[in-house]
């Protein structure tokens, strides 16, 4: 069952620890032993989990939940042979971004798109293709971190362009800009200041304004969009993000944006704008290195074709679905879990059913908070607390499908917001067991 070496290996490193314990290798604690280190190993590295942290998006937990439409489209292509780059009419060799690029420019009124495998790879291509050896202007206010090692001037140094700072970090004008313009430069970039805010005395350019100025000087202007919706988002009671189409018709030459985003598709990275700079951008040997497979080219195009019934979308895509899920009743929901939960914990835990805010997550409308509900779990002892605490976030991550909450003022807290499976959830609960005094940093 799980095959000869793995068994002789497990046997072997069981008698081994045995002799180092000095316990003796008693036939029968070595099988155990080993029977647990087979076990261990056999459950997948990449596991489910109940996100319960209130980031519907969370970059950590794999960002967006496809729509079945997409999971059909993605197993099917990846049990057979599929007309990638094969062009069914003519018989002769087809282009992988002609199965998106039609659907792409309906839905955001751009001449030409293309996609990569995510949105880094989108400035990384466009960067390298459009300004290597060249200037690429920004404001000093959008210049982003994003998260790991995705830093706007490292990005720019690894494309080769040389990166020009204008203005300051709050306040950035059009006269910058326009100074900053030369025969060097190979485009003016503006980015979406996704995961913060800067608030007060501030003056930024905007989209439309500086396309004015782009055109005139005959230099593109790149819009990364970060998160870039297809849809406006106040349609499902949220607040205005703004669309891909927007950001096109206010005549960005080139806009990038991610797919597993507020798009809510597989991981990807979608350049729409200009045709010629398109070719160019085609024509970059980067791109092969940057491209996606089929099974995420058969979920993008599932994944969009959504999109052209907005009507149905909160009902048919996972992220729109649950950002746009009432309080009410998520509410209901946490008072069917939260007296199931008070059982399961006992005395030394007290549950209580709060009111939270979900957060939409990866970039999207940073300070918008969604109102959500909850369960917060607080140890009964005031001694101790914090070891309690860590305690039960322990037993809950151990659970056979783990369960990530967050921890806030002394409690742990469960935004049910993403909770769907409630049946799987509460099969899961069964097992949860709050060893006191467990490892704390595990
Ligand atoms: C998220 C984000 C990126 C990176 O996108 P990935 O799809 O994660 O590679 C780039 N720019 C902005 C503004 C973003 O918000």
């Amino acid at each position: 069952m799980f095959g000869r070496p793995a068994v002789v290996t497990a046997v072997r490193d069981a008698i081994a620890d045995a002799r180092r314990a000095g316990t003796g290798a008693a036939a029968e604690a070595v099988a155990d032993s080993a029977r647990w280190r087979l076990q261990a190993q056999s459950v997948p590295s990449l596991r489910s989990v109940f996100n319960l942290t209130g980031t519907v998006l969370h970059t950590n937990l794999g960002r967006a939940l496809l729509a079945e439409a997409a999971i059909e489209a993605a197993t099917e292509a990846m049990r057979s042979a599929v007309a990638l780059e094969f062009d069914l009419g003519s018989g002769k060799r087809g282009e992988r971004d002609d199965h998106l690029r039609g659907l792409l420019c309906e839905l955001t009124g751009a001449e030409d798109a293309t996609i990569v495998n995510n949105n880094a790879a989108a400035i990384l291509l466009v960067l390298n293709t459009l300004a290597r050896g060249r200037e690429a202007v920004v404001s000093r206010g959008e210049l982003i971190e994003i998260g790991g090692a995705f830093r706007m001037p490292d990005i720019m140094a690894r494309a080769g362009a040389k990166l020009v700072e204008i203005g300051t970090t709050n306040r950035t004008h059009l006269k910058d800009y326009v100074a900053a313009i030369g025969p060097k430069t190979g485009l003016l970039l503006k980015v979406h200041t996704s995961n913060y805010r800067i608030e007060g005395f501030t003056k930024e350019v905007p989209a439309r304004d500086l396309a004015a100025v782009a055109r005139e000087r005959n230099v593109p202007l790149v819009n990364d969009l970060g998160s870039g919706t297809l849809v406006d988002l106040t349609r499902f009671g949220l607040k205005h993000e703004p669309t891909v189409a927007e950001a096109v018709s206010d005549g960005a030459d080139l806009v990038t944006f991610s797919g597993d985003k507020l798009l809510g598709g597989p991981q990807a990275g979608f350049i729409v704008g200009r045709k010629d700079l398109l070719a160019q951008i085609n024509r970059n040997p980067m791109k092969r290195a940057l491209r996606v497979d089929k099974i995420r080219m058969a979920a993008l195009e599932a994944t969009l074709k959504l999109y052209r019934d907005p009507d149905r979308l909160a009902e048919r895509l996972p992220t729109i679905r649950l950002l746009a899920r009432p309080r009410a009743e998520i509410e209901t929901l946490a008072a069917r879990i939260a007296p199931l939960l008070a059982t399961r914990l006992g005395d030394a835990y007290q549950v209580e059913r709060i009111a939270c805010n979900s957060q939409i997550g990866s970039g999207a409308l940073p300070l918008e908070a969604v109102p959500s509900a909850g369960i917060a779990i607080k140890p009964s002892a005031s001694r101790g607390q914090g070891r309690a605490l860590s305690a039960l976030a322990t037993a809950l991550r151990s659970l056979p499908v783990p369960v990530i909450g967050h921890v806030a003022e002394g409690s742990l807290v469960l935004d049910l917001r993403c909770l769907e499976d409630e049946a799987g959830f509460v099969v899961n609960l069964a097992s949860l067991d709050v060893a006191e005094g467990q490892d704390a940093g595990a």
